[in-house]
């Protein structure tokens, strides 16, 4: 097999490992990996002649992505875990004890794995690539960085800087790696290998290395070091960074806390050798957990999905200009997606008022990128000039795409699908951004039907990474590869679902947010409610998603499913009194099942005024409810509801549904999506429970057959079992 690493040594005495992974698109370390670098090691180790090390990547812009998460998913028992930690350590020692300077020269994506080795050498220079990313993404895996992160950061860094990228995850680019001295040095792409010989020339040098020493410190804030410099300071940078992420996970995720808890028993209190062995323990602790698992499960779910479908693109025609009819909310958001990825966007409304709030509305989301430093003022004012509005379809004839994202109205929206039609040409692909309503029906005001297909973003566009892809019944084929490649281009992962009415994402999830309703309307505290939904691990309770959503818009869209699926969606009565109690839109409007102000909110004592008259409309009484009853309602309804878009074929596998509603709704990424849950728990225990709530609450709860079906023959939904693994709850 092709070597990975390769050596070359210099007339200069300077040896460059390079890191290439043939017939890969990116490196990343596995035992095999490692192992030839361990080799290498040695090798420069008994080389006397050697002035410096530097270790690169062959890859265009990657410089190593982390460790291979295929091997991290195999790991089987703690003791496998402990030891693929030390295997890493030993290996990162072996650069760190070279009796030689060593540099990582960083262009692209430097992560996990690849960050603890950069880490490991002397001195980094990174490039101002766009895709030049530094960071220690273990927590989002449920595991803590392993390699030497939890050691060497905060060492190099200090405490104030090293827990942030430690505890969240989260990756910076290049500018500011050399900003906060993560890195020494840094180059434009174009003068990256003349950049590092001069920071070899200089390292070679004992002046040269004082001075980068002293220019590290002079990058530490004072006030940030005296804070860390005493116990207390200490503590209570640790006790903030706790509160910290128990504001932030409800205390569901361990990682995160754990990796704290190395940092804390170690920093400035043992040894280099000491701390690595605490981490090593704590690693081992994390990586064979079910949470573990399944946030494992969910990135490699995320990494296939996001190649499915990718080998058919030869004959994708090139997409360059896309037109978006409707400049609302979705609108606004679709032209900013399409425009952040290069394409020239025509976007048309009935008026230029509503062109001026798409354009705001497409600004505020350039801006927020800008206020994090992911793109520049200029590079703002050139992505907002892509796109053009337009209040009639000249120009339409130029488009390869049009996304139609005018009002949830049928005939509104058929209308507007002929006028698109009738200006654009025939092989423009037409797609409609509809939440609710049938492809088919949609479709019949074409001539064309087979470029027409669906894409349902989510709200709001630039945070959500999901999009439906949903194909009617004279959709072609290429249409919907077309389509799937442009959701790609966006950055998002395309799910392809089937038609009907909710489509995947939101068939399941209305009966989850109508199921709360029920419970209001019996009486329950819309807080309960909400906290014992977040304590689950939903990203926030359900009464706080409708008002999010907007109570007219949820309200609407629960009415097109209930009218659609009949009695088990349901509506309670009470949802509909407090819509038309007037004015409670929810948060955009200030007021729903919560009144919002500066910030806070609080419940609205207005809305329980409906719930007695609606119990008596809908022949219910009030109920006192278990907390266990609570969630099994709010959770099961919508397994119950998985399992039969599972059996209609709506989506092809388990995967891509659990993947779409942690995508799409946030539902709990530590249980691994909906079915994983359903399997891990039990699907038999889940047919009894759902039996029982059928004769309490009414026979929306009655099991669907697929769920029958798995729970008689002892089985699961994944054919692999409870597969990622691990326990239930
Ligand atoms: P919106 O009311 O904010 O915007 C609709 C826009 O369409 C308005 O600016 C209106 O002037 C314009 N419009 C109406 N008739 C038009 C015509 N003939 N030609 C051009 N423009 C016209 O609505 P929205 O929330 O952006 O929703 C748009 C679509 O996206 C709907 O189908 C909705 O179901 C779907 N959707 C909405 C959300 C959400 O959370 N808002 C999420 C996913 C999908």
């Amino acid at each position: 097999m092709n070597q990975a690493w390769t050596l070359t040594i210099d007339k200069e005495w300077i040896a460059w490992l390079t890191f290439d992974i043939p017939g890969e698109k990116v490196n990343t370390f596995s035992e095999r990996t490692l192992n030839e670098l361990d080799a290498l090691l040695d090798e420069l180790a008994i080389n006397e002649a050697i002035k410096a090390v530097v270790i690169r990547s062959g890859k265009p812009d990657c410089f190593i992505a982390g460790a291979d998460i295929e091997e991290l998913a195999r790991i089987r028992t703690p003791q496998e875990a402990k030891e693929k930690a030390e295997a890493g350590h030993a290996v990162f020692g072996k650069i760190a004890e070279l009796p030689v300077p060593t540099v990582a020269a960083i262009n692209g994506s430097c992560l996990g794995g690849g960050l603890e080795m950069a880490l490991a050498c002397d001195y980094r220079i990174v490039t101002d690539h766009p895709k030049t990313a530094l960071g220690l993404p273990e927590v989002n895996l449920g595991i803590l960085p392993g390699w030497g992160g939890t050691q060497r950061l905060p060492r190099l860094l200090g405490l104030g800087r090293a827990l942030p990228m430690i505890l969240t995850g989260r990756p910076m680019p290049g500018r500011k790696a050399h900003r906060i001295a993560l890195a020494d040095a840094i180059a434009a792409p174009e003068f990256f290998e003349d950049e590092i010989r001069r920071l070899v020339d200089r390292i070679v040098t004992r002046t040269g290395r004082r001075e980068i020493s002293q220019q590290r410190k002079r990058r530490q804030p004072r006030w940030l070091r005296f804070l860390c410099a005493t116990p207390m300071g200490r503590r209570l940078v640790f006790h903030q960074a706790r509160r910290g992420i128990m504001q932030k996970t409800n205390g569901l995720y361990p990682a995160p806390l754990k990796a704290l808890e190395v940092v804390a028993k170690t920093y400035r209190r043992r040894t280099l050798q000491e701390g690595l062995s605490i981490e090593a323990q704590a690693f081992s602790e994390l990586a064979c957990t079910s949470i573990s698992r399944n946030l494992v499960w969910i990135f490699q779910a995320s990494q296939r999905l996001k190649k499915v479908g990718a080998s058919a693109t030869q004959d994708v025609p090139s997409i360059r200009a896309v037109g978006v009819v409707g400049a609302g909310i979705m609108g606004g958001g679709i032209a900013w997606a399409l425009s952040q990825a290069g394409l020239r966007v025509r976007m048309k409304d009935i008026n230029w008022d509503a062109i001026g709030t798409g354009l705001a509305s497409a600004a505020r989301m350039f801006k927020a990128r800008v206020k994090r430093r992911k793109m520049t003022e200029n590079e703002l004012n050139l992505a907002m000039h892509r796109i053009a509005g337009t209040i009639d379809y000249t120009g339409f004839d130029a488009l390869d795409v049009v996304i139609e994202a005018v009002a949830e109205n049928l005939e509104i929206k058929k209308h507007v699908l002929g006028e698109i039609e009738a200006h654009v040409r025939p092989d423009t692909i037409i797609c409609t951004n509809t939440s609710s309503l049938p492809l088919n029906e949609l479709a019949s005001a074409l001539r064309r039907p087979k470029r027409f297909v669906g894409l349902h973003f989510f709200n709001p566009v630039n945070r959500m990474p999901l999009v439906e892809v949903i194909g009617g019944r004279s959709t072609s084929r290429e249409t919907i590869v077309a389509a799937t490649e442009l959701v790609r281009r966006l950055g998002k992962t395309p799910v392809v679902v089937g038609d009907c009415p909710g489509f995947l994402v939101n068939r399941i999830l209305l009966p989850y947010l109508v199921e709360s309703a029920w419970m209001f309307e019996e009486g329950v505290d819309i807080q309960r409610i909400d906290r014992l939904l977040e304590q689950f691990g939903m990203p926030m309770g359900p009464l706080t998603l409708v008002d999010e959503v907007g109570l007219d818009v949820g309200y609407k869209v629960a009415k097109v499913l209930e009218d659609a699926y009949g009695q088990r969606m349901r509506v309670p009565c009470a949802l509909g009194a407090v819509v038309e109690s007037g004015g409670l839109t929810g948060k955009k409007s200030g007021a729903g099942f919560y009144l919002y102000n500066n910030g806070h909110k609080k419940p609205n004592p207005q809305v329980k005024d409906v719930t007695a008259e609606a119990r008596k409309q809908d022949h219910i009484s009030a109920q006192d409810l278990t907390d266990d009853q609570i969630v099994d309602r709010a959770i099961l309804i919508m397994v119950n509801e998985a399992a039969r878009c599972l059996e209609e074929g709506v989506v092809a596998d388990p995967e891509v549904l659990d993947f779409a509603m942690v995508m799409g709704t946030g539902f709990a990424p530590f249980r691994g999506g909906l079915l994983h849950y359903a399997d891990q728990r039990g699907v038999g225990e889940i047919k009894l429970r759902l039996e029982e709530l059928a004769i309490s609450f009414g026979d929306r709860f009655a099991p669907a057959p697929l769920l029958e079906k798995i729970a008689r023959d002892g089985g699961c939904f994944y054919a692999d079992g409870a597969a990622p693994n691990g326990d239930a709850h």
